[in-house]
């Protein structure tokens, strides 16, 4: 056998092994995919009722993590409304209430320091052209005074 006879051979064999070998992987196929649909098959019937428990916890899951979600977003949702809502609302009722309370506190604020306020006047001490030192509310009646035109008329001396 020489060298040409050995590859002529060679070739053969590899053209059989793969004429073999591919209807062998082909049967094969054919045989597992049978042989896997079955198996599919029988374990899907096995474990339908573990499938079906184990889908009905995922999609409980599911659709709570999904509500959860939804029910944050909403709230979010809701609540940014309500605090807009609140705001605007708030805004008018502060600014009433503002209002209102200046009105009313304004007054009482003088109402109770009126007498107060009056007293304070009664108080404010001034000093008269003449030099002579006198409450403001008595300066009108303080010029039409001798003592007044008696203590100008020194001074002008
Ligand atoms: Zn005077």
């Amino acid at each position: 056998m020489n060298d040409e006879e050995k590859l002529q051979k060679r070739k053969e064999y590899n053209k059989e092994w793969r004429k073999e070998n591919k209807e062998y992987f082909k049967k094969y196929r054919e045989e597992n995919k049978e042989r896997l649909r079955e198996y599919h098959k029988k374990y899907l019937e096995e474990h339908k009722e573990e499938h079906k428990e184990k889908r009905k916890v995922y999609d409980k899951e599911y659709r709570e993590k999904e509500t959860t979600k939804a029910k944050q977003k909403k709230y979010r949702e809701d609540h940014k409304e309500h605090i807009k809502e609140w705001r605007k609302e708030n805004r008018e009722k502060l600014k009433e209430w503002y209002k209102k309370y200046l009105q009313e506190n304004g007054n009482k604020w003088y109402e109770k320091h009126k007498e107060v306020i009056s007293a304070e006047g009664k108080k404010d001490i001034i000093t008269c052209e003449c030099g002579r030192t006198l409450r403001r509310d008595n300066l009108i009646r303080h010029l039409k005074t001798n003592i007044h035109d008696k203590l100008i008329s020194n001074k002008q001396i």
